[in-house]
């Protein structure tokens, strides 16, 4: 069997944790930790190494991009993180100049069919510049993107209607932030529809649910006021705690486990949008078969025309972003 290895350049606390669920889930073989504060990784790698003994056996240690020519996925964390109240765009600016740092020595040290994760934020932006300045494939860069909004509305559902979250099917497409759309013509309950589901089925048993009226209107009224606070759940809870990173950790564990072992998950990862409802030449989330060769395909689920408007504007935000801010240098 050949190696699976998977770098993480980042060891704050969304890099560090994802190493550490990766490491929790036997993801990889070899986890290797990256960040210009050595002794942050270093010190991770121990702590890590210490509780070994305790699980199936992965090689994880604190390392540079040299490390990096053998791994298969390489995961970008690194960058400045929201502090309270500051939107994921006015991060761009610092992000860039973080990111041309590492790609300048990291791009050099690739593997050849090496796959790039970008978790950074803003991540639609950065995922296309890291696509623009490495000159890769679209299928090989992609980016985190809604994975997490579209667990976050899951469970947000699936509290209200008292079922399990993975058998809640819905996507959150197009930036990840403010300008996301969440696709409530796309959800279902294990194939059902929210509007029939709820029409038939004592919704409101459990969580907050009990007020909701069983009307179409008043479930697609509910089911946005539930995505309108995915919208907002970083900034609640960054202003309680400082960050968010376990939940975007399982999130890079799910992408991780589905390109490694070629799972052929459909994860609303974002990557290079083609022609798509009338967008192109923009990195942005939509549901997307990923395995061994990254993403591999996009599925055109036929959304109804005022969640595409909204998406076509969501496009228009990060092109804009990308066209203020990002002068790509070819590797
Ligand atoms: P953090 O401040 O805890 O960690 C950032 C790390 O990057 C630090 O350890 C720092 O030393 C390192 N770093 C900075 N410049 C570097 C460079 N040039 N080379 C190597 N390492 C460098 O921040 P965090 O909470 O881990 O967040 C990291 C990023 O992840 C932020 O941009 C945040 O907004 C983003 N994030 C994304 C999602 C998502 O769903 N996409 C979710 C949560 C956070």
């Amino acid at each position: 069997m050949p190696k699976k290895k998977i770098a993480v350049v980042g060891a704050g606390f969304v890099g560090s944790t994802a190493a550490y669920t990766m490491m929790m889930n036997n993801t990889a073989d070899e986890i290797v930790l990256i960040d210009i504060n050595r002794d942050k990784a270093e010190g991770d790698a121990l702590d890590m190494n210490h509780g070994m003994s305790f699980l199936p056996p992965v090689r994880f240690y604190s390392g540079w991009y040299g490390d990096c020519a053998d791994a298969a996925l390489v995961v970008l964390t690194a960058g400045a993180a929201q502090k309270p109240g500051e939107r994921r765009m006015e991060l761009l600016g610092r992000n860039l100049r973080v990111f041309d740092d590492i790609l300048s020595q990291l791009l050099p040290n690739l593997a050849p069919n090496a796959l790039l994760l970008t978790v950074t934020n803003p991540v639609d932006v950065l995922t296309q510049y890291v696509l623009e300045r490495s000159g890769l494939p679209p299928s090989r860069v992609m980016g985190s993107g809604t994975v997490l909004d579209t667990s976050r509305l899951k469970w947000a559902i699936a509290e209200q209607v008292g079922v399990d979250p993975r058998n809640v099917h819905t996507f959150v497409v197009g930036e990840h932030g403010d300008t996301e759309v969440a696709a409530f013509s796309a959800t279902t309950v294990s194939g059902m529809r929210l509007d029939q589901y709820c029409g038939g089925a004592p919704l409101g048993m459990s969580g907050t649910g009990a007020g909701y009226r069983q009307s179409l209107l008043s479930c697609e009224a509910f089911f946005h006021s539930l995505h309108d606070g995915v919208r907002r759940a970083a900034y609640g809870i960054i202003e309680k705690k400082g960050a968010t990173y376990y939940a975007v950790a399982l999130a890079v564990n799910r992408i991780a486990e589905a390109a490694l072992n070629d799972q052929k998950a459909v994860l609303t990862v974002s990557g290079l949008v083609d022609g798509a409802y009338g967008i192109g030449g923009v990195c942005l989330s939509l549901p997307r078969v990923v395995g061994a060769g990254g993403i591999e395909r996009l599925l055109e689920v036929p959304y109804d025309g005022g969640e595409i408007r909204a998406l076509r504007h969501s496009a228009e935000t990060i092109r804009k972003a990308y066209a203020a801010a990002c002068v790509p240098v070819r590797a």
